[in-house]
């Protein structure tokens, strides 16, 4: 593999970025509340934060928490961190303050950034400093008085920021990502998306976790070009601005949203270049309908918080529906047997492992579980299940912990998924395992009609035993309006399997 960095004159990221992406003087974010920003002028307040923390004793190597809502400034907090060696850890917003005293007690910030209306609900060792949505807030104010200094002169391995990864089972991980780790998958999404100074991109995802922070806002940096800053994502105001940008990238929540909007039509989308998705499965069926409504073909990618993004669909060749694509440059991804580690042939469902320069530097103050997640032979086993193609595409059939076993028979969600969504009248479905006093773990359906539909449960049961297994067919199929989903468009299953825990129990 070729050393990703070599032939640059860069020796961190920060310097990378100030580097590339040539004029300074462009407008790097267009806001929703009508504030705009150069890149000159974004550098300068993160330089003026950088001084800000280090006035306050913060050092290289300390950690910076901060969980605000999103703004230009939030992300101007990573890059003062990347500036002067200090590590950004970025919490959701929806926290509440029991929760962040968990991170606040395992990452021990020397600074805890929050907002102005929360300031007094924590009891920390950290310094508090407070910065709102729109610019405002005792960080700022405090910055207006700092002398920018050189940056630190950080090392490619040095941390820049520990992400905590969303924790559906057990306590939530603090991945620590290196200045390498990020620098490298810009890279390889800027030549792989052929991003360029011209590119206008809609950014209307959270800025506390990678798909925001990270893949949209540092391709965009790298590339020159320039964001349409959204604090939130509205369907209306996106199809608005699609004449002035060429990029969304999304979650598949924005893509089904936008297919519910009635603006969304080949004229609106004329000026548009590229549309991506990730985060979470985006169906075939949203794939094909969008294309049908605009005549773009939605790129797919996969990727993680340990590693950033792993695959990607071609920017020029097939983006097939239903699939995340192949290994992005530098990147090595395989599906082994997951008790052997050898890899597997195609058409057949194992381990997704990963390999790379974007993989993380291991769990924070846990190298136990860092060890238990790696192999060997250098690869992070991502707890993901999918297969390749013959021809090379990867798709990902499930989650190795969302597998069922029932009566001893394991069963893979994604393939009872795919049969219900094909049923007449379903929109989508979550198939879970829930206890049952025989087979262990019961197979259980969760189904959303399509609007206008009815569906019976017993009528689809009967189908669903025509086409699998018995040990495959679900129990029981419960019908709701929604599935619940977090911020990122996942599908919450570990919610549905405590909500409908006591479904199979004798009353
Ligand atoms: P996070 O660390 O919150 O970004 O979650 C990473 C997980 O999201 C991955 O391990 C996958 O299970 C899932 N994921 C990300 N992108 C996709 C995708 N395109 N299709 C299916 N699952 C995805």
């Amino acid at each position: 593999m070729s050393q990703w960095h070599s032939g640059l004159q860069a020796r961190n990221f920060a310097e990378l970025i100030a580097q590339s992406g040539g004029n300074h003087d462009r407008l790097l974010f267009q806001c929703d509340d009508g504030r705009q920003f150069t890149f000159a002028q974004f550098w300068q307040i993160a330089g003026r934060f950088a001084a800000t923390l280090r006035g306050l004793g913060a050092k290289p190597g300390d950690r910076i928490a901060v969980q605000v809502d999103k703004s230009v400034e939030a992300l101007a907090v990573f890059w003062a961190c990347a500036r002067s060696g200090m590590v950004f850890l970025p919490l959701n917003s929806a926290y509440t303050a029991a929760e962040v005293a968990y991170f606040l007690v395992d990452a021990t910030p020397t600074v805890f950034i929050t907002t102005p209306q929360r300031q007094n609900e924590f009891a920390t060792t950290a310094k508090i400093l407070t910065l709102d949505d729109v610019g405002g807030g005792s960080l700022v104010e405090l910055s207006q008085k700092c002398e920018i200094a050189p940056d630190h002169p950080s090392n490619w391995d040095d941390l820049v920021a520990i992400l905590y990864t969303s924790g559906t089972t057990g306590r939530s991980k603090g991945a620590m990502l290196s200045h390498g780790n990020l620098a490298s998958n810009s890279l390889a999404l800027v030549e792989t998306w052929k991003f360029t100074p011209a590119d206008v991109l809609i950014h209307a995802l959270p800025v506390y976790h990678t798909h925001g922070l990270f893949t949209a806002t540092n391709t965009v940096l790298l590339s020159g070009g320039t964001m349409l800053f959204r604090r939130k994502f509205d369907a209306d105001d996106v199809i608005d601005l699609l004449p002035q940008a060429t990029t969304l990238m999304g979650v598949p929540t924005f893509y089904t949203r936008l297919l519910q909007h009635n603006g969304l039509t080949n004229a609106a989308t004329a000026h548009m270049r590229l549309f991506i998705s990730g985060s979470a499965p985006l169906l075939s069926e949203t794939h094909r309908a969008f294309t049908e409504r605009t005549g773009h073909n939605i790129l797919e990618r996969y990727g993680m918080t340990e590693t950033s993004m792993n695959t990607s669909n071609p920017y020029i060749g097939e983006r097939r529906p239903g699939t995340v694509g192949m290994a992005l440059p530098n990147i090595s991804v395989r599906v082994v047997d997951a008790v052997t580690h050898a890899p597997l042939p195609p058409e057949t469902d194992g381990m997704i492992e990963i390999k790379g320069p974007n993989l993380f530097c291991g769990y924070w103050q846990n190298p136990a579980k860092t060890q238990e997640d790696m192999t060997g032979d250098g690869y992070f086993i991502s707890g993901d299940v999918g297969r390749y193609s013959e021809d090379g595409y990867l798709t990902i059939t499930g989650r190795a912990k969302d597998l069922v076993i029932t009566g001893g028979f394991n069963v893979y969600p994604k393939e009872i998924e795919l049969l219900i969504d094909a049923m007449p009248g379903v929109l989508e479905s979550a198939v879970i395992g829930l206890p049952h006093a025989d087979f262990g773990e019961a197979v259980t359906a969760i189904v959303v009609a399509k609007f206008g539909s009815d569906l019976n449960e017993a009528a689809m049961i009967a189908a669903l035993k025509n086409q699998l297994a018995s040990f495959k067919c679900p129990k029981r199929i419960v019908i709701l309006p929604d599935l619940p989903r977090n911020a990122m468009g996942k599908v919450q299953k570990a919610l549905l399997r405590q909500t409908y825990a006591e479904l199979y129990r004798p009353v």
